[in-house]
């Protein structure tokens, strides 16, 4: 009895996140219905539906597969991006940082909010913006590569939106000590650029980056769902402005490791394995409110692989 109980426990643990996001897409799905196309509809209602994962004789278990219907704004594919994104974001730095022997700083750019129906423009203009930033002789001399991301939030007290991006920028050792920017002059680039004199917030900050949670921030979705979902209108804003834009932009020597990881095997020794052996399959299916088990599958000795890093491991 006692063993039963702390099984059905632990189970309810490693489920908790995905049994979170799936409790959120009926919602989503309402949204999201009548603005694709109808197969696509019936893949974001089916999204989640079923969902697999292994297990090792240690117990361990991650996210193996399911079906997902990998629309962006889905909180269920959004959440397994973030984690399988942040794992390559987490091997990039640590390229740079051991490999390359830089300093990463971590540049968050911000101007006032806007309407909703100005959430568009503006975010075309944050982006020209930043490339007047970073044509700037300051900003060359001192940048060796940058990762940006653009994420939007809602202020829903006084219905309107923040627009901005979070920049991890690669600097030679001798930043902090020869080429400092400090944070005035940062917000001054900045101003400058933006063409904004009104500006007050940019924060700027030497940054690590070693673990998960740590590149978490950079590695989500250019919105939460919580503020996505917020009404049917606010939904309509976020997905107008958007829908088919670029989220995140790898420049300079992150281009390039990502180019080397992509076609010559130069990093082969720094890609992770989890060494665990997983010899179960657990099939779970949605009903109502919970996910139920419905598969136990045993791996065959012969087809045991080990998983990389990139797979979902679940917190
Ligand atoms: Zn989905």
């Amino acid at each position: 009895m006692l063993d039963n109980t702390k099984k059905i426990k632990k189970n309810q643990e490693f489920l908790k996140k995905p049994t979170e996001k799936k409790l959120k897409m009926q919602d989503f799905f309402e949204k999201i219905k009548n603005k694709v196309s109808e197969k696509l509809a019936v893949k974001i209602f089916e999204c989640g539906d079923i969902i697999g994962f292994l297990k090792s004789k240690g117990e361990k278990i991650r996210l193996h597969g399911g079906r997902f219907c990998n629309n962006r704004f889905c909180p269920m594919c959004s959440w397994r991006k973030a984690r399988k994104d942040g794992y390559l974001l987490l091997l990039l730095f640590s390229i740079v940082q051991k490999v390359m022997k830089k300093e990463l700083i971590f540049l968050t750019l911000t101007a006032p909010n806007v309407e909703g129906e100005e959430l568009k423009n503006e975010i075309n203009d944050f982006n020209n913006s930043f490339k007047r930033l970073s044509n700037t002789k300051d900003f060359k001399s001192i940048c060796k590569g940058y990762i940006r991301k653009l994420e939007v939030t809602y202020n829903d007290q006084e219905d309107t939106y923040h627009p901005h991006f979070h920049v991890v920028i690669a600097v030679n050792k001798n930043y902090f000590t020869k080429n400092y920017i400090n944070q005035k002059k940062w917000l001054d680039m900045w101003r400058v650029a933006k063409r904004d004199k009104t500006i007050t917030q940019v924060d700027v900050r030497k940054a690590k980056f070693n673990d998960l949670k740590g590149v978490y921030e950079i590695a989500t979705y250019s919105a939460k769902a919580s503020d996505y979902l917020y009404s049917e209108n606010v939904f309509d804003v976020f997905y107008g402005a958007l829908k088919n834009k670029k989220i995140i932009t790898f420049n300079g020597i992150f281009k390039e490791i990502l180019i080397d990881l992509k076609t010559t095997e130069k990093y082969n020794d720094l890609l992770e394995t989890d060494n665990e052996i997983y010899d179960k399959q657990l099939w779970f299916t949605w009903s109502e409110k919970n996910y139920k088990l419905f598969r136990t599958d045993e791996i065959a000795e012969t087809e045991l692989q080990k998983v990389f890093v990139d797979e979902i491991e679940i917190d």
